[in-house]
C-alpha cells in the first residue's frame, strides 16, 4: 500500500468512527442534565454584544427545547433529586442567566413564564439597582415567578484576583437574604474561574452547588461545585449554530473529552 492509500484509509476509518459516534448520540443520548449559560435577551444590544440574543432568537431556542422534549428544572430540583431521590422529568435541562441584566426581568422572565418553564439567574449583587441591571423589587418578583436566584459574587471579579473570598461569596449571599430574598443556595463563578479555596468557601457558607463555564453533561456523580454549562452566545450561524453547540456538547461528552 502506498502512502496515499494509507492516508485515505485512515480518513475513511475516522469518518466511519465519527458517524458512529454521532449516530449513537441520536440513538442513545447521554443521560444527565445539560445546563445552558445565557446572559441577555435584548433586541437593542443584539448587534453589538455577543452575549445578547434577540427575543426572537431566544423564543426559537425555547421552542426547540419544547419540540425536542426537553424539560426545564431548577438547580434545587437537581439537588433534591440527587439527595432525596425525587424524580426528574424526561430530558431535564437547566436554563441559567449570569450577571443580572434588567432585560432578564423585562424579556426573559415573561417568555419563560409563557412557556411554563423555569430558569435560574445568578446576580452580581453590587450591580443591583444600577443602570441596565435589575432592582431589588424586580429580583423579588422574579423569585416569585419561577426564576431561581443565585449569587454571581458581589463585584464580578475572577475569584483568583480576590483577596478576601468572604466578601464576594458570603456577603453577596447574605445581602440578598437580608433584603428579603429566599435563601441563596447556588453560585456561578465569574468568568468560570475557580480555585480550591473558593470551592471550600462555598461549602463553608452553605451553598449547595456551583456552575462553571466548562461545557458537558451533569450526572449525580459530577462534582456539585463544578457543574458544567454549555455557553449560548449569539452564534454566527444562528439557529444552526445553537443546535450544533448542543450536538457538540453531546459528542465530546460521549468521547470523554473535557470541554473548556
Ligand atoms: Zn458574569
Amino acid at each position: 500500500m502506498n502512502l496515499k492509500k494509507i492516508a485515505l484509509s485512515i480518513i475513511l476509518l475516522f469518518v466511519i468512527f465519527m458517524g458512529g459516534v454521532i449516530a449513537s448520540v441520536y440513538i442513545y443520548p447521554p443521560k444527565g442534565v445539560m445546563i445552558f449559560e445565557y446572559h441577555r435577551v435584548n433586541d437593542d444590544t443584539v448587534d453589538t454584544d455577543d452575549y445578547s440574543l434577540s427575543r426572537e432568537q431566544f423564543q426559537e431556542q425555547l421552542d426547540y427545547f419544547k419540540e425536542n422534549n426537553y424539560h426545564t428544572i431548577s438547580m434545587m430540583d437537581f439537588i433534591r433529586a440527587e439527595k432525596y431521590g425525587e424524580e426528574l422529568p424526561e430530558n431535564p435541562i437547566i436554563i441559567t442567566f449570569d450577571d443580572g441584566y434588567e432585560d432578564n426581568y423585562t424579556n426573559m422572565m415573561p417568555m419563560i413564564n409563557a412557556m411554563g418553564m423555569k430558569a435560574t439567574m445568578f446576580m452580581a449583587t453590587n450591580y443591583i439597582g444600577k443602570e441596565n441591571y435589575v432592582s431589588w423589587q424586580q429580583l423579588k418578583e422574579m423569585q416569585d415567578n419561577n426564576i431561581e436566584i443565585g449569587s454571581h459574587t458581589a463585584n464580578h471579579l475572577p475569584l483568583t484576583e480576590v483577596e478576601n473570598l468572604d466578601n464576594e461569596i458570603k456577603l453577596s449571599k447574605l445581602l440578598m437574604e437580608w433584603n428579603g430574598l429566599k435563601t441563596i443556595y447556588f453560585f456561578s463563578y465569574p468568568n468560570g474561574v475557580y480555585t480550591k479555596e473558593s470551592i471550600q468557601c462555598l461549602k463553608d457558607n452553605n451553598y449547595l452547588a456551583a456552575v462553571t463555564g466548562d461545557a458537558g453533561y451533569n450526572t449525580f456523580k459530577t462534582d456539585k461545585y463544578l457543574l458544567q454549562r454549555t455557553n449560548v452566545s449569539n452564534y454566527r450561524f444562528g439557529y444552526i449554530g445553537f443546535q450544533w453547540r448542543i450536538l457538540k456538547t453531546k459528542i465530546l461528552y460521549r468521547l470523554g473529552i473535557n470541554q473548556h
